[in-house]
């Protein structure tokens, strides 16, 4: 399975799709519209928008499932320190890019998905 690195628009989109979970995760919903949308002033929201391609984006993995989830919190975090060090979208099983819609869809995951499959036969 082969996947392109994410173009850096499509990085920053799902940066900001990290923070805003993480926002969710950490029980500050507010903070998700106001400050974590706001950080690059508001042409970060415009652009979160575009980005995903669908105003379903956030809606999709963010109120519902993972609410007070502190693995995916933890999961979320290291996310954001992989970014820093440029590694984010790249699965820590095989150094290929991670699928983009499977980025979209898990933003934190740190393996594609077979190497996740993998993972989950052999443990
Ligand atoms: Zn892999």
């Amino acid at each position: 399975m082969t996947a392109k690195k994410p173009t850096p628009k499509e990085l920053e989109g799902l940066k900001q799709a990290l923070i805003g979970l993480r926002g969710v995760l950490s029980g500050d919903i507010k903070n998700l519209h106001e400050d974590a949308f706001g950080i690059n002033g508001e042409k970060a929201t415009v652009d979160v928008e575009a980005d995903a391609g669908s105003d379903s984006f956030y809606q999709e993995f963010s109120l519902e499932l993972l609410q007070h989830d502190e693995t995916a919190l933890r999961e979320i975090d290291e996310a954001l320190v992989r970014f820093e060090g440029g590694n984010f979208g790249k699965c820590e099983g095989c150094q290929e890019w991670i699928n983009k819609e499977r980025l979209r869809a898990v933003p934190y995951t740190r393996f594609c998905i077979g190497c996740q499959r993998k993972a989950e036969r052999d443990s």
